[in-house]
């Protein structure tokens, strides 16, 4: 689906990431036809991509706001690839982009300058599925959603689940460390991730692909990569603990007048649903305005609110799911901080609901440029962002400012809608949101990653300077000529 949006609009695209921020290509060599001679000859021909039209897809990212210029897409198909490929690159330090599924809205996933990107895509094996352990074991490319329908059958599921999930790969939520709808039932990327097999950026293969829910023996290396954002190193396999598939499925759409009551119904959310509550999501009335506009979505109640939620309840029994949903919403109505909602066990019914949740992002970029900011903060300072923002750009070329997010995780998605990229918005936005996100005590960063676009702002407002040097120590330890993904989570290369 995202692609097919990708080629439509290719035309219009002629502005270079690097010129519009202005950045500067590092030391790197350049790639040449001897280079790409040695990729055809360990990746065959089909495994190396160097026609232009080819090339657009993988040079530009999901929200068409970063766009870089690479000559050449390598596709491996297994560890033993990635590792003779990284061999190459490592002598001649040629730079390299890891990319999965390229739903990153950090700009992580797509080159600066040249960077040789190396996609994942080809890697798509599931080795094990052990039901009994509840775990799964595959190739980093593996599309999320796939992985998810083939655990059906052993009645299990992904722990994650995301609004991009027929696009993005396990490889890439490992190194993003995503979070996404349910996180706040079954955990993080971190909690969930057993093994990993990571390629490093001299061509060694680190085999990590333990399945043990249990194992102490000296550092945890694997999480040095969860999160890493291709900096240091490409995953080529993983191991996930993934938990029983719910039999019972309930989700609740509600309408609400104001923050207040929001944070009134979260609360009472986590008192009546208890074990069975697994998502619990917040979003506008500017949002439900775009997915209805722009997407021709119904949303299901019959009023224009100033605030929705999305609850859904995971358990075993209907009846017993049924009564707890009942009197949730029978004391948030009683008590006034819910005006209208309708819930539902019905699979399509349910599928229609998560929709209009789902798909706000892409609602929000058709026809718009957005500049999307992934916050986390304490629960009574997360609507006041978009008031801050609101206040901020009147009187600007910004048409909207919307947000919506994982109330449950503290984690709010911020966006401002332009015609185009305009400078002036941005720099009213920048660094001004981060400075203020970090004085509440907030994070700059809930999910998505510092990829290109805030690697100006974690030494700032993200992590201490001793926190930073830590991680450059290891960036240099595990990458000392830097050719992993540069320009990306730091800003020197
Ligand atoms: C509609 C929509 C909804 C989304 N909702 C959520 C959400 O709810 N929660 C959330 O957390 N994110 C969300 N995202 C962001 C995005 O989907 C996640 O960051 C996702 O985990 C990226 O996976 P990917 O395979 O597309 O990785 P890519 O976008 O291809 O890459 C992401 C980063 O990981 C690196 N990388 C990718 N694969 C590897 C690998 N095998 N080894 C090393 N590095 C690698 C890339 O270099 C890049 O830095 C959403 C995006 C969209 C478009």
């Amino acid at each position: 689906m995202f692609n097919r949006v990708f080629r439509r609009c290719y035309s219009q695209l002629n502005f270079l990431t690097k010129d519009r921020y202005n950045v500067k290509r590092g030391d790197f060599g350049e790639v040449t036809n001897k280079h790409i001679q040695l990729f055809e000859q360990i990746l065959g021909r089909n495994g190396v991509l160097t026609d232009e039209n080819d090339l657009e897809a993988y040079n530009i990212d999901w929200l068409k706001t970063v766009r870089g210029s690479s000559k050449v897409v390598v596709r491996p198909r297994n560890a033993a690839e990635v590792s003779e490929v990284l061999r190459i690159c490592y002598q001649d330090r040629l730079a390299v982009c890891p990319q999965g599924g390229n739903t990153s809205l950090v700009g992580g996933s797509v080159p600066v300058f040249d960077e040789i990107i190396i996609s994942t895509s080809l890697m798509n094996n599931i080795f094990l599925i052990d039901d009994i352990a509840g775990t799964i074991s595959c190739d980093a490319g593996c599309v999320l959603e796939k992985l998810d329908s083939e655990l059906a059958d052993y009645g299990l599921m992904m722990p994650l689940d995301l609004g991009a999930k027929g696009s993005c790969q396990i490889g890439g939520n490992i190194s993003t460390s995503a979070g996404g709808l349910r996180l706040l039932r079954y955990g993080s990327m971190q909690a969930n991730t057993l093994g990993l097999q990571v390629v490093l950026a001299n061509g060694t293969v680190l085999d990590l692909m333990n399945a043990l829910k249990k194992d102490n023996t000296g550092y945890h290396l694997k999480q040095l990569f969860i999160g890493a954002e291709g900096t240091l190193g490409i995953v080529t396999k993983a191991v996930i603990q993934c938990p029983m598939r719910p039999k019972s499925v309930c989700l609740a759409l509600l309408g609400l007048d104001n923050f207040k009551q929001v944070l009134e119904t979260y609360r009472l959310a986590k008192t009546e649903l208890t074990e069975t509550l697994s998502s619990c999501e917040m979003m506008d009335s500017g949002c439900m305005d775009s997915v209805v506009n722009n997407l021709g979505l119904k949303s299901a109640l019959s009023k224009h609110y100033e605030f929705y939620m999305v609850i859904e309840t995971q358990g075993s029994r209907e009846d017993h799911d049924q009564e707890k949903m009942e009197t949730f919403i029978d004391k948030a109505v009683t008590a006034g901080y819910v005006t209208d909602g309708t819930y539902t066990f019905e699979p399509s019914r349910i599928n229609n609901l998560w929709q209009l949740r789902e798909r706000i992002t892409e609602s929000l970029a058709k026809n718009h440029y957005v500049y999307k900011y992934d916050l986390t903060l304490p629960l009574d300072k997360y609507y006041e962002s978009v008031y801050a923002i609101r206040n901020r750009l009147e009187g600007t070329n910004a048409l909207a400012v919307t947000g919506f997010g994982h109330i449950g995780d503290g984690n709010i998605h911020l966006n401002v809608q332009t015609k185009e990229f305009d400078h002036q918005v941005h720099e009213l936005i920048e660094p001004y949101i981060f400075e203020w996100t970090s004085a509440q005590g907030g994070s700059i960063s809930a999910e998505h990653g510092i990829g290109f676009k805030k690697a100006e702002y974690l030494p700032k407002y993200g992590k201490s300077v001793e926190a930073v040097n830590v991680m450059l120590k290891i960036k240099s330890a595990l990458d000392p000529k830097g050719i992993m993904n540069p320009y990306k989570v730091f800003q020197t290369t």
